[in-house]
Protein backbone atom coordinates (compact mmCIF):
# COMPACT_ATOMS: atom_id res chain seq x y z
CA UNK A 1 0.00 0.00 0.00
CA UNK A 2 1.36 3.57 -1.04
CA UNK A 3 1.53 5.97 1.83
CA UNK A 4 -0.31 8.72 0.42
CA UNK A 5 -2.89 6.74 -1.92
CA UNK A 6 -5.69 8.97 -3.05
CA UNK A 7 -4.41 11.86 -0.97
CA UNK A 8 -5.43 15.68 -2.42
CA UNK A 9 -1.49 17.27 -1.93
CA UNK A 10 -0.73 21.28 -2.82
CA UNK A 11 3.23 21.74 -2.99
CA UNK A 12 4.01 25.22 -3.11
CA UNK A 13 7.48 25.90 -4.86
CA UNK A 14 7.06 22.95 -6.47
CA UNK A 15 8.80 23.87 -9.48
CA UNK A 16 12.76 22.87 -8.50
CA UNK A 17 14.64 21.61 -5.44
CA UNK A 18 13.17 20.67 -2.65
CA UNK A 19 9.35 21.11 -3.51
CA UNK A 20 10.12 19.32 -6.66
CA UNK A 21 11.65 15.87 -5.04
CA UNK A 22 8.50 16.21 -2.58
CA UNK A 23 5.92 16.22 -5.61
CA UNK A 24 7.65 13.17 -6.70
CA UNK A 25 8.19 11.49 -3.86
CA UNK A 26 4.32 12.11 -3.12
CA UNK A 27 2.97 11.16 -6.79
CA UNK A 28 5.40 7.97 -6.52
CA UNK A 29 3.70 7.01 -3.25
CA UNK A 30 -0.29 7.68 -5.07
CA UNK A 31 -1.15 10.93 -4.09
CA UNK A 32 -2.26 13.75 -6.90
CA UNK A 33 0.00 16.70 -6.76
CA UNK A 34 -0.72 20.22 -7.27
CA UNK A 35 2.39 22.40 -7.89
CA UNK A 36 1.89 25.99 -6.90
CA UNK A 37 4.84 28.00 -8.16
CA UNK A 38 5.68 31.48 -9.23
CA UNK A 39 7.36 30.09 -12.25
CA UNK A 40 5.37 28.84 -15.15
CA UNK A 41 8.65 27.18 -16.81
CA UNK A 42 9.72 24.87 -13.94
CA UNK A 43 6.41 24.44 -12.34
CA UNK A 44 4.58 23.42 -15.79
CA UNK A 45 7.85 21.54 -16.19
CA UNK A 46 8.26 19.46 -13.58
CA UNK A 47 4.42 18.72 -13.65
CA UNK A 48 4.79 17.45 -16.84
CA UNK A 49 7.34 15.53 -15.71
CA UNK A 50 5.57 14.03 -12.98
CA UNK A 51 3.02 12.64 -15.38
CA UNK A 52 -1.17 12.61 -15.17
CA UNK A 53 -1.33 12.62 -11.18
CA UNK A 54 0.16 16.21 -11.09
CA UNK A 55 -0.46 19.07 -12.61
CA UNK A 56 0.79 23.02 -12.03
CA UNK A 57 -1.07 25.99 -10.81
CA UNK A 58 0.70 29.76 -11.32
CA UNK A 59 0.80 30.92 -7.50
CA UNK A 60 2.66 34.05 -5.72
CA UNK A 61 2.13 32.64 -2.01
CA UNK A 62 2.94 35.98 -1.48
CA UNK A 63 -0.34 37.91 -2.82
CA UNK A 64 -3.54 36.72 -1.52
CA UNK A 65 -5.73 36.58 -4.42
CA UNK A 66 -3.13 34.16 -6.04
CA UNK A 67 -3.62 31.89 -3.37
CA UNK A 68 -7.31 32.19 -2.73
CA UNK A 69 -7.48 31.24 -6.53
CA UNK A 70 -4.95 28.03 -6.38
CA UNK A 71 -7.40 27.31 -2.87
CA UNK A 72 -10.39 27.58 -4.88
CA UNK A 73 -8.59 25.63 -8.02
CA UNK A 74 -7.86 22.77 -6.26
CA UNK A 75 -10.76 22.09 -4.53
CA UNK A 76 -13.35 22.79 -7.41
CA UNK A 77 -11.54 20.17 -9.65
CA UNK A 78 -10.77 17.50 -6.41
CA UNK A 79 -13.52 18.09 -3.45
CA UNK A 80 -10.49 18.40 -0.59
CA UNK A 81 -7.11 19.16 0.23
CA UNK A 82 -5.33 16.69 2.19
CA UNK A 83 -2.14 18.18 2.56
CA UNK A 84 -0.34 21.39 1.90
CA UNK A 85 3.61 21.41 2.00
CA UNK A 86 4.55 25.17 2.49
CA UNK A 87 8.14 24.72 1.01
CA UNK A 88 7.93 27.97 -1.37
CA UNK A 89 10.93 30.26 -0.12
CA UNK A 90 13.39 32.74 -1.37
CA UNK A 91 16.99 33.88 0.08
CA UNK A 92 18.18 37.73 0.16
CA UNK A 93 21.45 37.08 2.54
CA UNK A 94 22.49 40.38 3.24
CA UNK A 95 24.68 42.00 6.26
CA UNK A 96 22.42 44.26 8.68
CA UNK A 97 24.11 47.51 7.53
CA UNK A 98 23.51 47.13 4.03
CA UNK A 99 20.49 45.13 4.07
CA UNK A 100 17.72 47.33 2.40
CA UNK A 101 14.16 47.57 3.66
CA UNK A 102 12.51 45.75 0.30
CA UNK A 103 15.14 43.47 0.97
CA UNK A 104 13.56 42.25 4.55
CA UNK A 105 10.31 43.07 3.72
CA UNK A 106 10.51 40.86 0.38
CA UNK A 107 12.03 37.74 2.18
CA UNK A 108 9.16 38.21 4.76
CA UNK A 109 6.28 38.76 2.21
CA UNK A 110 7.42 35.36 0.04
CA UNK A 111 8.56 33.20 3.43
CA UNK A 112 6.25 34.06 6.56
CA UNK A 113 3.28 35.75 5.23
CA UNK A 114 3.12 32.93 2.52
CA UNK A 115 3.04 30.22 5.13
CA UNK A 116 0.20 32.16 6.66
CA UNK A 117 -1.97 33.00 3.42
CA UNK A 118 -1.45 29.01 2.18
CA UNK A 119 -2.72 27.91 5.71
CA UNK A 120 -5.51 30.07 6.47
CA UNK A 121 -6.68 29.29 3.51
CA UNK A 122 -6.05 25.58 3.11
CA UNK A 123 -7.55 25.25 6.94
CA UNK A 124 -10.73 26.78 5.94
CA UNK A 125 -11.30 23.30 3.92
CA UNK A 126 -9.86 21.25 6.22
CA UNK A 127 -11.95 22.39 8.83
CA UNK A 128 -15.14 21.38 7.20
CA UNK A 129 -13.55 17.76 6.32
CA UNK A 130 -12.40 17.88 9.40
CA UNK A 131 -9.11 16.28 8.66
CA UNK A 132 -5.82 17.77 7.10
CA UNK A 133 -2.13 18.19 7.16
CA UNK A 134 0.07 21.04 7.46
CA UNK A 135 3.87 21.01 6.82
CA UNK A 136 6.38 23.98 7.04
CA UNK A 137 9.82 24.55 5.84
CA UNK A 138 11.73 26.30 8.35
CA UNK A 139 15.67 25.61 8.58
CA UNK A 140 18.08 25.22 11.68
CA UNK A 141 18.78 29.03 10.93
CA UNK A 142 15.60 29.38 12.80
CA UNK A 143 17.27 28.27 16.16
CA UNK A 144 20.78 28.99 15.57
CA UNK A 145 20.57 32.72 13.66
CA UNK A 146 23.16 32.49 10.85
CA UNK A 147 25.57 35.29 9.17
CA UNK A 148 23.97 37.69 6.56
CA UNK A 149 20.22 36.17 7.05
CA UNK A 150 18.55 38.79 9.21
CA UNK A 151 15.20 38.60 6.98
CA UNK A 152 15.29 34.70 6.39
CA UNK A 153 16.15 33.83 9.67
CA UNK A 154 13.01 36.26 11.29
CA UNK A 155 10.73 34.48 8.68
CA UNK A 156 11.71 31.18 9.37
CA UNK A 157 11.42 31.28 13.50
CA UNK A 158 8.33 33.28 12.88
CA UNK A 159 7.08 30.26 10.85
CA UNK A 160 8.36 27.61 13.50
CA UNK A 161 6.11 29.91 16.12
CA UNK A 162 2.98 29.91 14.10
CA UNK A 163 3.51 26.11 12.96
CA UNK A 164 3.05 25.64 17.21
CA UNK A 165 0.18 27.88 17.35
CA UNK A 166 -1.66 26.17 14.59
CA UNK A 167 -1.13 22.89 15.84
CA UNK A 168 -3.01 24.41 18.61
CA UNK A 169 -5.77 25.55 17.29
CA UNK A 170 -6.33 23.27 14.57
CA UNK A 171 -6.02 20.08 16.63
CA UNK A 172 -9.28 19.57 17.53
CA UNK A 173 -10.67 19.68 13.54
CA UNK A 174 -8.27 16.63 13.11
CA UNK A 175 -5.42 18.84 11.18
CA UNK A 176 -2.11 18.23 12.15
CA UNK A 177 0.49 20.75 11.93
CA UNK A 178 4.47 20.80 11.77
CA UNK A 179 7.62 21.98 10.45
CA UNK A 180 10.60 20.38 9.35
CA UNK A 181 13.99 22.24 9.39
CA UNK A 182 16.57 21.32 6.92
CA UNK A 183 20.75 21.69 7.39
CA UNK A 184 22.14 22.37 4.00
CA UNK A 185 20.47 20.47 1.11
CA UNK A 186 22.09 20.62 -2.38
CA UNK A 187 19.85 22.80 -4.21
CA UNK A 188 19.39 26.15 -6.38
CA UNK A 189 19.15 27.93 -3.39
CA UNK A 190 22.18 27.11 -1.30
CA UNK A 191 24.40 26.53 -5.11
CA UNK A 192 24.01 30.62 -5.01
CA UNK A 193 26.89 30.34 -1.98
CA UNK A 194 30.68 30.45 -2.37
CA UNK A 195 32.08 27.49 -3.28
CA UNK A 196 34.34 27.38 -0.36
CA UNK A 197 31.74 28.00 2.31
CA UNK A 198 29.91 25.09 0.10
CA UNK A 199 32.82 22.53 1.00
CA UNK A 200 33.61 24.05 4.55
CA UNK A 201 29.61 23.46 4.98
CA UNK A 202 30.21 19.75 4.26
CA UNK A 203 32.55 19.01 6.59
CA UNK A 204 31.02 19.96 9.19
CA UNK A 205 28.01 17.72 8.92
CA UNK A 206 28.90 14.84 10.97
CA UNK A 207 27.74 12.58 8.18
CA UNK A 208 30.15 14.27 5.80
CA UNK A 209 27.59 14.87 3.01
CA UNK A 210 25.29 17.84 2.21
CA UNK A 211 21.39 16.67 2.55
CA UNK A 212 19.82 15.67 -1.14
CA UNK A 213 16.06 17.05 -1.61
CA UNK A 214 15.22 13.77 -1.49
CA UNK A 215 16.02 13.23 1.99
CA UNK A 216 13.86 16.32 2.89
CA UNK A 217 11.31 14.79 0.75
CA UNK A 218 11.47 11.10 2.72
CA UNK A 219 10.33 13.46 5.76
CA UNK A 220 8.02 15.21 4.62
CA UNK A 221 6.24 12.08 2.75
CA UNK A 222 6.01 10.09 6.05
CA UNK A 223 4.83 13.91 7.73
CA UNK A 224 2.48 13.88 5.75
CA UNK A 225 1.09 10.10 5.73
CA UNK A 226 -1.26 8.40 8.60
CA UNK A 227 1.74 6.86 9.80
CA UNK A 228 2.76 10.04 11.33
CA UNK A 229 -1.23 10.36 12.84
CA UNK A 230 0.33 11.29 16.22
CA UNK A 231 2.69 13.99 15.63
CA UNK A 232 1.74 17.56 15.24
CA UNK A 233 3.31 20.77 16.58
CA UNK A 234 7.51 19.74 16.08
CA UNK A 235 9.80 21.14 14.28
CA UNK A 236 12.00 18.21 13.09
CA UNK A 237 15.24 18.63 11.79
CA UNK A 238 16.75 17.12 8.73
CA UNK A 239 20.19 18.08 9.04
CA UNK A 240 23.12 15.30 8.88
CA UNK A 241 23.20 16.25 13.05
CA UNK A 242 24.80 19.31 11.67
CA UNK A 243 23.00 20.90 14.74
CA UNK A 244 24.49 18.83 17.95
P1 LIG B 1 14.79 26.62 -4.41
O1 LIG B 1 15.55 25.56 -5.14
O2 LIG B 1 15.24 28.03 -4.53
O3 LIG B 1 13.25 26.50 -4.83
C1 LIG B 1 12.30 27.37 -4.27
C2 LIG B 1 11.05 27.32 -5.11
O4 LIG B 1 10.10 28.26 -4.53
C3 LIG B 1 11.28 27.76 -6.55
O5 LIG B 1 10.59 26.92 -7.42
C4 LIG B 1 10.73 29.18 -6.56
O6 LIG B 1 10.25 29.63 -7.80
C5 LIG B 1 9.57 29.03 -5.60
N1 LIG B 1 9.09 30.35 -5.17
C6 LIG B 1 9.83 31.43 -4.82
N2 LIG B 1 9.03 32.47 -4.51
C7 LIG B 1 7.76 32.04 -4.67
C8 LIG B 1 6.49 32.63 -4.53
N3 LIG B 1 6.36 33.92 -4.14
N4 LIG B 1 5.38 31.89 -4.76
C9 LIG B 1 5.49 30.60 -5.16
N5 LIG B 1 6.66 29.98 -5.34
C10 LIG B 1 7.79 30.69 -5.09
O7 LIG B 1 14.75 26.33 -2.84
P2 LIG B 1 15.01 24.98 -2.01
O8 LIG B 1 16.45 24.95 -1.65
O9 LIG B 1 14.39 23.83 -2.68
O10 LIG B 1 14.23 25.33 -0.67
C11 LIG B 1 12.86 25.00 -0.48
C12 LIG B 1 12.45 25.44 0.94
O11 LIG B 1 13.29 24.81 1.91
C13 LIG B 1 12.58 26.94 1.18
O12 LIG B 1 11.51 27.39 1.99
C14 LIG B 1 13.89 27.06 1.91
O13 LIG B 1 13.93 28.22 2.71
C15 LIG B 1 13.89 25.80 2.72
N6 LIG B 1 15.23 25.37 3.13
C16 LIG B 1 16.18 25.06 2.20
C17 LIG B 1 17.45 24.67 2.63
C18 LIG B 1 18.54 24.31 1.66
O14 LIG B 1 19.67 24.07 2.13
N7 LIG B 1 18.31 24.24 0.37
C19 LIG B 1 17.75 24.63 3.98
C20 LIG B 1 16.76 24.97 4.90
C21 LIG B 1 15.49 25.34 4.46
P3 LIG B 1 11.25 30.45 -8.79
O15 LIG B 1 11.82 29.41 -9.67
O16 LIG B 1 10.34 31.43 -9.47
O17 LIG B 1 12.26 31.15 -7.93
Amino acid sequence: MNLLENKVCIVTGGGRGIGKATAEKFVNEGATVIIGDFDETTGTASADELGEQCSFIKTDVSNSDSVKSLINSVKADNGRIDVIVNNAGILQDQTLEKMEEDQFDRVIQVNMRGVYLCTKYAAELMREQGSGVILNASSVVARFGNFGQTNYVAAKAGLEGMTKVWARELGKHGIRVNAVAPGFIQTDMTAQMPEKIISMMGDKVPLKRWGQPEDVANLYCFLASDEASYISGAILPIDGGVVV
